[in-house]
């Protein structure tokens, strides 16, 4: 018998109270499809399915031919199933993790450090920062999705500081003049205004922001009903306060662009980009690492000083922080979402209905494959048996092996597959 060098996986899921509960998460209906054995707990949060050799979620092999149990343990055993460039910039690591997310309340602004200062973070405060490597990430939205990222343009932050005193009272009126002043003929300036400002609030001491925030809150509460609050973001504002009651996070909603994507539209988060998912269901990608500096919309460890510090101040417009995909010349049913890092590259494969038989092409590099959508009979040099796939299915594809699909579903298919395009 041939190795086997193509596989179905079982995923790990990662509970975090901010997930969908039960059968409204993504994750939890891909679980439960791609496995009918798998239990789905109404009142239980699943908030992430991670896809890929991670220690804390190493996915489970599941062809019992195979010896070793994870993907982790078998990558150790055959890194040549990585393809060699990869194996040789990852040192034998497969260096991305493919997650879905299910969001229900948002998750906390964040922004991942580049490598020179993850490195030196992680030298500092190794139990905050656990992981030395940058954390490039990108994700794909599955249903309508909505995201906090990057700073706004000024005119819009300009115009929140006039129509939102509380916010005004929090940055300080020198600061707020400084911006209102600092003109567009001069990037380096209004990036300096921004960064004051920026830091003013966050680091505003405890009680006055909550009390700030409580009279922003009733105020918005007890505006005319119908009328319209988006001058001071009310909408945005209130449901975030609901989630996060005195959250210094809640104001940042005035300062970073509320971005939000249609199914297959990307957001791509780059080292130093102020970000936060607020709620929606992703694919998400992201170099394979576990370091996040946070400074609010959470209970876990703040560290303001050092986001502040290290964020990229340049304002941009909400449109521009869509990340495009881009039509595959070789294969017109492919997109490829390919970031300006090295770690990672998503394709989406939109496969029509008029297609009966479909490869998955080899590529240089190992490959993790998802079916949202469709079923197929899946057969491969490399598997053991035909596989039969459906939605939620998960596959590991070794570099250089491909896969005939079988199209049994009447309306195609949709899948995202998660590689490294060096
Ligand atoms: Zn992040």
């Amino acid at each position: 018998m041939a190795e086997i060098r193509v596989f179905p996986l079982s995923c790990a899921v990662q509970n975090y109270s901010w997930g969908k509960v039960g059968l409204e998460s993504e994750v939890a209906k891909l679980l439960s499809s791609g496995d009918p054995l798998v239990q789905i707990e109404p009142d239980r949060p699943y908030a992430e399915l991670w896809m890929g050799a991670h220690p804390r979620g190493d996915a489970i092999i599941r062809d019992n031919r195979i010896p070793q149990k994870t993907l982790g343990q078998w990558i150790a055993d055959n890194p040549a199933c990585l393809g060699t460039k990869v194996k040789d910039t990852f040192q034998g690591q497969l260096p991305f993790l493919f997650k879905v997310l299910s969001v229900d309340t948002a998750l906390s602004i964040q922004a991942h450090p580049n490598k020179e200062l993850a490195a030196k973070l992680h030298a500092q405060f190794p139990e905050h920062y656990p992981d030395a490597n940058h954390k490039p990430e990108m994700a794909i939205a599955l249903t309508p999705f909505e995201g906090l990222c990057g700073f706004r343009p000024v005119e819009e932050i300009v115009s929140f500081l006039q129509n939102v005193p509380e916010l005004r009272a929090l940055i300080g009126e020198v600061a707020a003049e400084q911006l209102e002043r600092s003109g567009s003929d001069d990037p380096r300036g209004v990036s300096a205004a921004l960064r004051v400002c920026f830091t003013r609030l966050m680091k505003s001491e405890k009680k006055f922001f909550v009390d700030q925030l409580n009279m922003l809150v009733k105020r918005i509460s007890q505006e005319e009903e119908g009328k319209d609050t988006s001058g001071s973001n009310g909408e945005l504002l209130l449901r975030l306060h609901s989630q996060y009651p005195g959250d210094i996070g809640c104001f940042t909603i005035y300062f970073l662009n509320l971005v939000k994507l249609e199914p297959g539209e990307a957001m791509f988060l780059g080292a130093n980009e102020p970000h936060a998912y607020l709620r929606g269901d992703c694919v998400e990608c992201m170099a394979c690492s576990d370091n996040t500096v946070r400074a609010g919309l959470t209970p876990k460890f703040i560290d303001v000083l050092t986001l502040c510090e290290m964020l990229n101040y340049t304002p941009a417009p909400s449109s521009s922080k869509i990340f495009p995909a881009v039509q595959s010349q070789l294969d017109p049913n492919v997109y490829v979402y390919d970031p300006p890092v090295p770690d990672f590259a998503i394709m989406r494969i939109e496969i029509p209905a008029s297609i009966k038989l479909y490869l998955i092409s080899a590529i240089d590099s190992a490959s993790i494959l998802l079916v949202i959508q469709g079923t197929a009979v899946g057969t491969s040099t490399a598997a053991a048996s035909e596989m039969s796939l459906c939605r939620g299915s998960v596959l590991f594809i070794s570099a250089n092996e491909s896969i005939s699909l079988h199209l049994s579903s009447p309306d195609g298919m949709l899948l995202f597959r998660a590689c490294c395009l060096l």
